[in-house]
């Protein structure tokens, strides 16, 4: 690196460009290695600001940073949105013609771009590489790195051939970013890319600005509309595991008049982009998808992700889950799931794979089904899995901290009402026929079995069918009892003899009343001093602006940024760069047409300004 060369200020940097006055955690370290130019690994969740780490400092370094990034159509939109911010840069990838092409070499050749994306396939040409290393490339960044690595869950041979980078650049940094968490896959990153010393920068997985509840299915749609009817006008995704269980839901919403489309791998390519674009341009609302959406999409304000149906694993959750809240703000993750979900799942991972890939897939939709059920913290329990602790006693964000699940009060008794009926059936019966007998129901099957004389026959008999199999449900989840066998018969386990002796504290869940009113600590903060008003005219104006220059509304603002500016209520341009968000050049394109619109809402509906 050249050392004669005055560097500026990273802090500096990020104001005049991005309008952000603080660093989000991990970034200064991260942006610290690829100034020094020491290779790093940087993990970070989704929305913890990754794409920083690199254009940061791009901006810093004499030269050209060089992205790989696997997707053409975010790198479009990154290209974009660095412009906005008034940033030279520019994408190579195989939809440009000669021509653009040709012109992106121009600009490389007259030294004026900072950053250049480019996908692995273009990057990795003999050509593309002996012409970069004419041009003065201050580092390459990685994105999406778990890309390199089979372990993670979207390997592309294509990423495995970067590891020839090192050789052909030995003298610069080499720095990787993606939010896949797990250690096996961080160290095939390294090995992979033939990384040297590298720096490792592991951040918190917890996503504290998402609110997660999960519920069992009992009527889908009234709890989904309950969910949507609470964002009316804010973009939100709902996965369901089949194409055709995805195809009823967007009919399904759309004959209620809500502004929804399908999207999944059985559509024609056209009608799947066309429904994406729609999405991410706020023409639709809702998009109504298999597993299949989502790669790719930046979209910064999806306010809500509704699972119709339980994902495969708890990754898979984490990812889908985590396309929600992207800037920051919160936002609703709720999991509507039943038993069916489970059996449908293991049905279809039953079906392919090698005898171990099968097991391991059963054992992470096990996980799945536990928490599901489970009484402990959400955020809690996702973090943990990833092998980290939660700071904090109470998350304040999910159904379980907010007291939408209520405790039994006596849980022991119920469980060693429960767990002996177990026993009584000779650990030989599953979950259904289990919460019958302890129903006292008048099933045939029952009576033929002569349960009907069991002692533990109808010995909650208070309590709805439903209920009991919730609380069986939950002792399995907590280890109390064990499912075997192909029917899933259930067994009392060591933890549960124990409790048979009066010993341990399973928790147990009441029924779920008709939603509280609960409101989480991150929502109530981000709209504090907000006028709603202003920010939907705000929202107006953005789209308005987006479509003209046709880009995504959040490439314009963020959803913090309008939160911000219907906060503060800007009339000078002083005032409107202070918002968080407005950086030089946006407030140079975009002040006029805010402060505008800011100055006649106010006055119109007589709401003080320049707070
Ligand atoms: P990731 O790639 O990790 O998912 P992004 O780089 O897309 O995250 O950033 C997520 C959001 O956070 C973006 O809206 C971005 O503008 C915002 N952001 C990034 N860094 C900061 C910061 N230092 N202060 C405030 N917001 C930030």
């Amino acid at each position: 690196m050249n050392t004669d060369v005055h560097i500026p200020n990273p802090a500096e940097v990020l104001r005049q460009f991005w309008g952000y006055d603080s660093f989000l955690p991990l970034q200064e370290p991260a942006i610290g290695s690829v100034l020094v130019g020491r290779d790093s690994v940087v993990v970070l969740p989704t929305g913890g600001g990754k794409s920083l780490c690199f254009q940061v400092p791009a901006m810093c370094l004499p030269g050209m940073a060089v992205v790989v990034s696997p997707l053409i159509s975010l790198m479009k939109d990154q290209v974009d949105a660095l412009r906005s911010n008034g940033i030279p840069a520019a994408c190579v990838n195989s939809t440009l013609s000669y021509q653009e092409r040709m012109r992106v070499a121009d600009e490389v050749r007259s030294g004026r771009l900072k950053l250049l994306y480019a996908a692995p396939e273009r990057l990795l040409m003999e050509r593309t590489i002996e012409f970069l290393q004419q041009s003065n490339v201050s580092f390459i960044a990685i994105d999406e790195a778990h890309c390199v690595s089979e372990w993670g869950h979207d390997f592309r041979p294509d990423y495995r051939q970067l590891r020839v980078l090192k050789d052909a650049f030995p003298e610069i940094g080499i720095h990787a970013y993606t939010a896949t968490a797990t250690e096996r896959v961080r160290a095939d990153i390294v090995e992979q890319l033939n990384l040297q010393d590298a720096e490792m920068l592991v951040g918190s997985f917890d996503r504290p600005n998402l609110i997660y509840k999960f519920q069992r299915r009992n009527n889908g749609l009234a709890q989904m509309r309950e969910v949507i009817d609470r964002h009316s006008g804010e973009s939100g995704i709902v996965y369901c595991i089949s194409r055709r269980k995805v195809d009823e839901t967007a009919a399904a919403l759309s004959e209620e008049g809500y502004r929804a489309l399908p999207y999944h791998a059985g559509m024609p390519d056209d009608a799947r982009r066309r429904n994406q674009e729609s999405f991410i341009n706020e023409k639709c609302d809702i998009i109504v998808a298999t597993v299949a959406f989502g790669m790719g999409i930046d979209k910064s304000n999806v306010r809500y992700v509704i699972h119709a149906e339980m994902p495969k694993s708890l990754e898979a959750y984490q990812q889908e889950s985590g396309r929600a809240g992207r800037d920051g703000l919160e936002a609703d993750c709720c999991l509507f799931y039943t038993g069916g979900d489970y059996n449908t799942w293991s049905r279809l991972l039953n079906q392919n794979g090698e005898l171990q890939a099968r097991e391991a897939s059963l054992d992470s939709l096990g996980v799945m089904y536990d928490i599901c059920t489970g009484v402990t913290c959400r955020h809690r329990a996702i973090v943990q899995h990833f092998g980290q602790e939660l700071s904090s006693e109470n998350c304040n964000a999910c159904d379980v901290c907010l007291g939408e699940v209520e405790l039994v009060d006596d849980p022991l008794v119920v469980a060693q009402k429960i767990l002996s009926c177990v026993v009584r059936l000779e650990q030989r019966f599953g979950g259904d026929y289990t919460a019958q007998v302890l129903k006292g129901s008048q099933e045939q099957r029952v009576l033929d079995n002569g349960h009907d004389a069991l002692s533990t026959y109808g010995l909650l008999s208070d309590e709805t069918a439903r209920t009991i199999r919730d609380w069986i449900e939950q002792l399995v989840a907590q280890g109390f009892l064990e499912r075997y066998g192909e029917f899933n018969q259930l067994q009392v386990s060591q933890r549960g003899r124990l409790v048979l002796n009066g010993e341990g504290t399973p928790r147990l869940s009441k029924p779920r009343k008709a939603a509280k009113k609960s409101k989480s600590k991150v929502a109530s903060e981000s709209w504090e001093g907000v006028d709603r008003g202003l920010f939907e005219e705000l929202r107006i104006l953005r789209r308005d602006l987006a479509e003209e220059q046709q880009v995504p509304a959040y490439v314009v603002f963020n959803d913090a940024t309008l939160r911000d500016i219907a906060r503060r209520r800007p009339t000078t341009e002083a005032g409107f760069l202070d918002v968080r968000g407005v950086g030089e050049k946006k407030s140079r394109d975009y002040g006029e047409q805010f402060l505008s619109a800011v100055s006649e809402y106010c006055r119109d509906n007589g709401v003080a300004t320049d707070m």
